[in-house]
């Protein structure tokens, strides 16, 4: 690649199935491919997805014979070809939010059960911070989550309450009684450096852990430009007008279903008025701090881990790749 995208720097980036979209209405081609020996599958439940030790790690494609032992599926979805097989995603029918271990149950499993072949479920967060899957593998997963969510809560025909049948190897829902059809969402969410000479902005949200301070973000609204709420977002949190809006990267963030839009901002006031029902704090950092913030040199502040968008505008704007 002649030039780099910053987006392959981003967690969930790296999926690189052929998602085959023209295929996915030829039932017969995606039966023959469900049907075939390599086809694998994700196992999710609710917001977990199973994960089985194996000798170098750990392993998340099952088969499809393996699924059946582990309950009823709600929703198997096409995800795309690999070059060797289909690649799918089951939803099991008994999902529910709380199924599965908690993080602390998690490790005591693990802890217990270093051997190949024990199972247990985690949610995918947990999966890409401990580095439990190859890139490649939370990229996948990353659009077996995102679709299966939609699935979950899509059950059912907004125009008229009547039941849904998935069609499309599950890239579409069609109402049993009007007919209507219903295809998955992306909900794009803008996450922005506003940037004044040497100085940048960035704020925390009290739900963050301690110390973390991160870039501001919001979604998309109806009608609006990315620019647009790119500047609407930093003058609603910080009281800061911006001017020229750059592009740099995106990242799919599956939690439930985001795309998540990084830009640049130039500040044109520096005054900060902060929102202080969205954000405990904001201020403006340096560039060395910002830098400080990305090697966790910042004494007691930092910013999100490398696979977070945000650290990767921070990095790249402190490390003057971007203007
Ligand atoms: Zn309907």
């Amino acid at each position: 690649m002649a030039r780099e995208e910053f987006s392959t720097r981003t967690g969930f980036s790296a999926n690189d199935l052929d998602r085959q979209s023209e295929r996915r209405d030829d039932e017969a081609y995606i039966a023959a491919l469900k049907a075939d020996r390599e086809a694998r599958t994700f196992v999710v439940s609710g917001d977990n997805i199973l994960l089985e030790r194996d000798s170098d790690g750990h392993r998340s494609l099952f088969t499809f014979g393996e699924t059946r032992l582990m309950g009823p599926a709600r929703e198997t979805v096409f995800l795309g070809h690999d070059g060797v097989g289909g690649i799918f995603a089951t939803l099991l029918a008994d999902a529910q939010q709380d199924l599965g271990p908690s993080r602390e149950q998690l490790s005591q499993i693990y802890r217990n059960e270093e051997q190949p072949g024990a199972q247990a479920m985690t949610d995918l967060r947990s999966i890409v911070m401990q580095g439990l899957v190859s890139e490649r593998i939370a990229g996948r997963l990353a659009e077996a989550k995102s679709l299966l969510y939609w699935h979950s809560r899509h059950r059912f025909c907004a125009n008229c309450g009547a039941p849904t049948e998935v069609a499309a190897s599950g890239w579409r829902r069609e109402c049993t009684s009007c007919g209507a059809q219903h295809f998955p969402r992306t909900d794009p969410v803008v996450i922005m450096l506003a940037v004044e000479g040497e100085r940048c902005l960035l704020g925390r949200q009290p739900r963050f852990p301690v110390g973390m301070y991160s870039a501001l973000a919001g979604f998309v609204e109806a009608g609006e430009t990315l620019e647009d709420a790119v500047r609407r977002e930093i003058r609603e949190e910080a009281g800061i007008a911006t001017g020229r809006v750059t592009y740099l990267a995106s990242q799919p963030w599956p939690f439930p279903c985001s795309l998540m839009i990084g830009c640049l901002a130039l500040a044109r006031t520096t005054e900060l008025t902060i929102d202080r029902t969205e954000l405990e704090d904001a201020r403006w950092f340096s560039r060395a701090e910002a830098l400080a913030l990305v090697e966790r040199t910042h004494g007691e502040l930092f910013c999100p881990p490398k696979m977070a968008i945000a650290h990767q505008l921070i990095a790249a704007w402190a490390r003057g790749e971007v203007a």
